[in-house]
C-alpha cells in the first residue's frame, strides 16, 4: 500500500484522563504535519477543554477516531511503537526518539504505523507495551523523566518531521527544476585543462610541481555541480585572463625593445 506517508502514521492516546491533553496533542500533530488521532476510551471526549487547547487544530479533533480497545486502534498497523517514561522490568527493543522518527517515517512509505501514548498517571501497562515492536523513551532528566503526555507527543512528532525534512534535503540537486542543464563531463575536463593552463600562465601553479591544487579544485567544482551557463562564464573569464596576460607580455616586450640598453 502506498500513499501520503503522513496519512499512514497515527497517534494513539490510551485512556487519557484530561481532555486538555487531547487538545494539546491534536495541536502538536497538526504543527508537525500529522493528522490521524485515535483515542482509546478517553475519560471525557468530546470536551470544550480539548477544543480550547487544540487552538487551530480543531479539524484534527473533529476527525479523531474514538475506539473502545487498543486492539481496534492498531488492528491494521504493521508497526506499533510504544512510548515509555521509564525503564520497564522486561527489556524490549528500545529506540531513541530520533531512530523512532526515521523508522516510522521510512515504514510509513509502505504501511500503517501507530505510536502509543499512555495515561497521565500510569502510562501504558505491560500488556499494552507488549503489543509493540519497539519502545521509545525520551531521554529526559533522569530525576524527572516523565513529560506531560502532549509534550511527549510533540517531541515524537517533531522527530518524524525532521526525518521527513532530512530526506528532502538529502536528495540530490534536482536539475529538472534548474534553468540550465548540468555541465557534461567532457566540458568539465576542457574547463579543468583550461583552468590549469591559465593558472600556470599566471604562475600561480608550477608546471613541474602542481601538487594537489588541481585535485582540490576538481573536488570543489564537483561539489558545486556547475551548469552549462556557469561553465561557459568561467571559460570566458579564463580566456579574458589569458588575453590579458598575452597582451601584457607583448607590451612589456615592446617596452623592453624601445628602452635603449644602458
Ligand atoms: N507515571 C507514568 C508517566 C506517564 S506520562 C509512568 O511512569 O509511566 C504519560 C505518557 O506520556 C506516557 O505514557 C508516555 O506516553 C508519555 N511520556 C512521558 N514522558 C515520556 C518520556 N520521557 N519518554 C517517552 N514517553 C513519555
Amino acid at each position: 500500500m502506498t500513499g501520503n506517508p503522513f496519512d499512514q502514521i497515527r497517534i494513539v492516546l490510551v485512556n487519557t484522563t484530561h481532555p486538555g491533553n487531547i487538545g494539546a496533542a491534536a495541536r502538536a500533530l497538526k504543527n508537525m504535519g500529522l493528522s490521524r488521532l485515535y483515542l482509546v476510551a478517553p475519560k471525557e471526549f468530546p470536551a470544550d477543554k480539548a477544543v480550547w487547547r487544540s487552538a487551530g487544530a480543531v479539524d484534527v479533533l473533529d476527525n479523531a477516531i474514538v475506539v473502545e480497545t487498543l486492539d481496534e486502534a492498531i488492528a491494521d498497523c504493521a508497526l506499533v511503537v510504544g512510548t515509555s517514561a521509564r525503564e520497564r522490568r522486561i527489556p524490549w527493543p528500545l529506540v531513541t526518539p530520533r531512530e523512532c522518527g526515521d523508522r516510522v517515517w521510512s515504514e510509513a512509505q509502505s504501511h500503517r504505523v501507530a505510536i502509543l501514548f499512555g495515561r497521565e498517571d500510569r502510562g501504558l501497562v505491560n500488556e499494552e507495551l507488549q503489543k509493540c515492536q519497539y519502545h521509545v523513551h525520551i531521554p529526559a532528566n533522569p530525576d524527572y523523566s516523565s513529560l506531560n503526555m502532549a509534550a511527549a507527543v510533540q517531541v515524537i512528532c517533531y522527530e518524524i518531521r525532521m526525518s521527513h525534512l532530512n530526506e528532502l534535503s538529502g536528495k540530490p540537486l534536482q536539475f529538472n527544476d534548474w534553468d540550465q542543464p548540468p555541465a557534461p563531463a567532457q566540458d568539465l575536463e576542457f574547463y579543468y585543462q583550461h583552468l590549469e593552463e591559465t593558472l600556470i600562465e599566471l604562475q600561480f601553479l608550477s608546471e613541474t610541481n602542481p601538487r594537489q591544487t588541481m585535485t582540490r579544485l576538481r573536488r570543489l567544482f564537483n561539489r558545486v555541480r556547475l551548469d552549462q551557463m556557469e561553465l561557459s562564464i568561467l571559460r570566458g573569464m579564463l580566456t579574458s585572463i589569458q588575453n590579458y596576460i598575452f597582451y601584457s607580455k607583448k607590451r612589456m616586450e615592446k617596452e623592453a625593445r624601445q628602452t635603449p640598453n644602458t
